[in-house]
């Protein structure tokens, strides 16, 4: 049998994303005699919890979101391949991608799905165009041109009602994502653009935090969570709690309080932090297994991470319910390793399937440089230490040693001086989002797509 003979005949094992949960069960399976494929509709492997700082001039888009080709070149039971899955065939074990290049099919003898959450309206997808999420290198793309556009127009505009709206910005949500932002936008507002303009300033702006939940980090203890909030009234944020997004259009957005009052806050950029849903892919798997999703579309899962009824099909990280685990990084890339140790297992003949146990190992959130809040293993921290500790945890999980390397040198440029080194954009990453949908609208069947099979 020739080497290729051998690499034809091993088992497949095919991965959908390449975010944390496809690296990390791609990676753990490097010395296992397998063939990988993994099939993701980017081409790179994104850190989404630095994706704010990309969105505020702080990192590079490359420093959050490696070549995952490249994170893979040395790994050879291992194939990168572009495409979006948007079919899985259960009984002929066959899963269908599209690209540009067309439709293909790719046969697995394991299926793992990591195909993550999007951002949810909770019904109301239009808000979209006005308020970007924060899920993607486009969204993070879209927001830093929105932001530091909304200041460039501000510098030109006479009107002091509209100035006032061009520097009003509305975070939606006060979860991890929402706070970082909120207290990112501040620390531009109030030190990072300090001097850059003549006609405005900058300080002026008013930045508002809202949701409908009574506190912000509502995951993290009632201490941490006013400590937080503390930081961020010391930064300028205004606070909304217990405050419903009714409406968002091009201007502004309509909130319902709890008592049923009405309000609208004149703004131009809006953020959105506020909702997830797991991968449609997930709805799909499920339905067709006869399992169920919970109320995020997440799919209810063996204690394996198996779908119920195809012991030979993962589902894993944010795609996944299963013991009410959160949808973080960790649990994404534990159930990784943890598939592929079944898988391993399994080669050698065991049979028996063994639980996922997620180690938690504490959650964090960052609220401003020197300021972040942390709870590990019940021993809660705030202010410098949580965010030393922030700081080396997340250099950590970078992929790379020189994202690594560039990541803590445009930290110090933003944290010890108060330079924003990223703060390219375009009216392209801003318009990009609206003239996609027309055209992909235009060409929703691509002439001359062929099918190929791997
Ligand atoms: C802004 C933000 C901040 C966050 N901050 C933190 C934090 O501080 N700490 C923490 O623990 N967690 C944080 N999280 C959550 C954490 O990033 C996720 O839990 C984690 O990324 C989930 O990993 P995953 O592999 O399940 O999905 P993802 O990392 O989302 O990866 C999904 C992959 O699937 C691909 N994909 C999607 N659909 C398809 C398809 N149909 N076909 C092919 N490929 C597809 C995507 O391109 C991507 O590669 C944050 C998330 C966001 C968005």
């Amino acid at each position: 049998m020739t080497s290729t003979d051998r690499a034809a005949s091993r088992h497949h094992v095919v991965v959908v994303g390449s975010g944390f949960g496809g690296l990390f069960t791609t990676r753990a399976l490097a010395r296992d005699p397998v063939k990988v494929t993994m099939i993701a509709s980017t081409g790179h492997h994104l850190f989404q919890p630095l994706l704010y700082q990309v969105a505020t001039g702080i990192l590079s888009e490359g420093e959050v979101a490696p070549a995952t080709r490249d994170v893979l070149r040395r790994q050879r039971n291992a194939r990168v391949l572009l495409g979006t899955v948007t079919h899985v065939d259960l009984e002929r074990r066959v899963v269908t991608s599209v690209s540009p290049a067309g439709e293909t099919t790719t046969s697995y003898d394991t299926l793992v799905v990591a195909a993550g959450a999007g951002q949810s309206y909770f019904g109301n997808d239009r808000f979209a165009k006005y308020a970007p999420g924060m899920k993607s290198i486009d969204d993070a793309l879209e927001l830093r041109g929105r932001i530091f556009g909304a200041f460039e127009l501000a510098e030109l505009e006479h009107d002091p009602d509209v100035r006032r709206r061009l520097l009003t910005f509305v975070v939606v949500g006060a979860g991890p994502t929402g706070v970082e932002m909120a207290g990112q936008i501040a620390e531009l507002a109030h030190r990072a653009l300090r001097g850059n303009f003549r006609s405005i300033d900058p300080r002026d702006s008013r930045i508002v935090l809202v949701d409908a939940a009574p506190a912000i980090l509502g995951t993290f203890s009632e201490k941490l969570s006013r400590a937080a909030a503390r930081q961020l009234e010391d930064l300028g944020v205004e606070i909304r709690l217990g405050a419903m997004v009714t409406d968002v259009d091009s201007d502004g957005l309509e909130l319902r309080d709890a008592d049923g009052a009405t309000s609208r806050i004149e703004a131009r950029t809006k953020v959105w932090a506020a909702g997830v849903a797991a991968s449609p892919l997930g709805r799909q798997l499920a339905e067709a297994a006869g399992a169920t999703t919970d109320r995020a579309g997440r799919v209810e899962v063996e204690p394996d991470c198996s779908l119920p009824g195809h012991p030979e099909v993962f589902v894993i990280g944010d795609m996944m319910a299963l013991d009410r685990l959160p949808g973080v990084a960790q649990v994404a890339m534990q159930s990784g390793k943890h598939v592929a140790g079944e898988i391993r297992r399994r080669l050698r003949g065991e049979t028996s399937p063994r639980p996922f146990r997620f180690h938690d190992k504490g959650s964090m959130a960052t609220v401003s440089r020197f300021h972040a809040v942390a709870d590990v293993r019940g021993l809660e921290l705030a202010g410098l230490p949580a965010w030393v500790m922030w700081l080396a945890v997340h250099v950590f999980y970078l992929i790379g040693f020189k994202n690594r390397v560039t990541t803590l040198l445009h930290w110090t440029v933003s944290f010890i001086g108060r330079g924003r080194s990223e703060r390219t954009a375009t009216l392209q990453q801003v318009r990009a989002r609206e003239a996609l949908a027309a055209l992909e609208a235009e060409e929703a069947a691509p002439e001359g797509a062929g099918t190929m099979r791997t």
